[in-house]
């Protein structure tokens, strides 16, 4: 018998089979695609470093060359640009002032393949149906291999399947987001002008003139970037336009992005992503774990997700030893991984509210000698193991003041998300 089936090799599952290998557990990755595989998601967290130091990824992402990342820089719609760069706040245990954009076929393989050489057994191209349960206990899955369908079971079964929220979906946990909804349209382009200096590797953010509008410019080698346009799935509806001249139409709204765009050759298909803010009810049972994506899901605005999947990897694997040295595979040894994941996703939760609910804020707090570091600690992924944020305070008593005066210059761009 398998000690943990993991079902998916993405991030939260491949970093999750590299602990437990580390300590000894043995653990089986089903990953239903075959890699290298597509996926969105290609700008990381400073956070994320520490992970992949404890996993020994740290030598693979320098020896692979993938692109440095030392800072983020926002495009107002009226072309004024600000940024950040992570050298101004170094965080414990990591000493590089920068940490990666990634092409996720590549970043995705090679992660499983560190899993693999630390212990964990994979299986790729093998999707799991279901998760058997016996009582309230789940023991083990279903895979179909050809025409058969096999059991296999096992004393824990963890779903990192990602947004197919295997476990989310036949256990009918998932909340879809009160206030999310959110529709992207991405493609990779040759020849962007990224600018020069050292900005130019930077994730560069958009505003758009659209409610929770935005767009990202992701370097994924020296040729190749990535662009994406983001906003409320209302209005694609309400443009009625196909995805290429929904695509060019809103790339042109930003001066600064329309001028990076001019040379812009597209060289793959777009792709599409909606409805992805979710929360499940709970994220641990007796016998069985969510993390990463199949958990929780938040706005990708802060280029949050990958952090979040490794970091639950990361606290999950904790509870998880627990268990196999008490022998209690009951929901209640891994409460306290649901709780700690809980808090710190809560946190970036919130900053992406405040952010959606009033964008000059954004812009004033991170220019405020006050603020600043704080700022850049929530945006570095800073967010686990906090017991206050007064930043965030500070930002709420701010939109109430605006909310409250009759002529404040921010009144205006107030949007309609409620604000506790
Ligand atoms: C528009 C958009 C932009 C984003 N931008 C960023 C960004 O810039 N930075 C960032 O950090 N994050 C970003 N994200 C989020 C990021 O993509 C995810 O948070 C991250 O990939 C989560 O990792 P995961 O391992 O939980 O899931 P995934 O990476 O999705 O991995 C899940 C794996 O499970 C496999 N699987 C699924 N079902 C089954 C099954 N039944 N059987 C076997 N295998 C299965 C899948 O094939 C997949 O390989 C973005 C997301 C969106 C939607």
């Amino acid at each position: 018998m398998n000690d943990v089936i993991i079902i998916g090799g993405g991030p939260a599952g491949s970093s999750l089979g590299c602990y437990l290998s580390m300590m000894g557990i043995s653990n089986l990755i089903i990953e239903g695609a075959i890699f290298p595989r597509a996926h969105v998601g290609e700008s990381m967290v400073t956070s994320s470093t520490r992970v992949l130091k404890e996993i020994g990824m740290l030598p693979i992402m320098e020896r692979e060359g993938f692109v440095r990342k030392y800072g983020a820089s926002w495009h107002a719609p009226k072309g004024k640009e600000f940024a950040i760069e992570f050298g101004e706040f170094p965080q414990a245990g990591i000493e590089q002032d920068y940490t990666y954009h990634v092409d996720r076929s590549k970043f995705d393989q090679l992660l499983l393949k560190r899993a693999e050489e630390l212990g964990s057994k994979v299986y790729q191209g093998v999707r799991v149906q279901k998760v058997l349960f016996e009582d309230d206990w789940a023991r083990g899955v279903r895979v179909k291999i050809g025409d058969s369908e096999v059991d296999l079971p096992c004393k824990l079964v963890v779903d990192a399947s990602g947004r197919s929220t295997i476990l989310g979906n036949q256990l009918k946990l998932k909340q879809k987001d009160p206030i999310f909804d959110q529709y992207a349209v991405h493609a990779w382009f040759k020849n962007v002008d990224r600018g020069s200096g050292h900005t130019a590797d930077f994730i560069h953010v958009y505003f758009l003139p659209v409610e929770r509008g935005w767009v990202w410019q992701i370097p994924i080698n020296d040729e190749i970037t990535s662009i994406g346009v983001v906003a409320e799935r209302d209005v694609f509806r309400e443009a009625k336009l196909d995805v290429e001249s929904y695509f060019e139409k809103y790339t042109q709204t930003n001066p600064d992005l329309a001028r990076a765009m001019q040379p812009a050759v597209r060289i793959n298909e777009f792709k599409s992503e909606g409805d992805y803010s979710y929360c499940m009810e709970k994220f641990v049972g007796n016998g069985y774990i969510l993390i990463g994506d199949a958990a929780r899901f938040v706005d990708p605005i802060f280029s949050s997700g990958v952090s979040i999947a490794l970091y639950g990897a990361k606290y999950s694997a904790t509870q998880i030893r627990q268990a196999f040295e008490t022998g209690d595979f009951s929901a209640a040894t891994f409460v306290p991984y649901e709780e700690r994941s809980r808090k710190g996703v809560a946190i970036w939760y919130e900053f992406i509210r405040l952010y959606y609910k009033l964008l000059p804020l954004f812009t004033h707090f991170i220019q405020s000698k006050e603020h600043r570091l704080q700022v850049l600690q929530l945006l570095q992924g800073e967010v686990y193991d906090r017991s206050e944020v007064p930043v965030l305070q500070a930002m709420r008593n701010y939109v109430q003041a605006v909310e409250a005066s009759d002529n404040h210059l921010f009144k205006s761009q107030l949007t309609s998300i409620a604000i506790d």
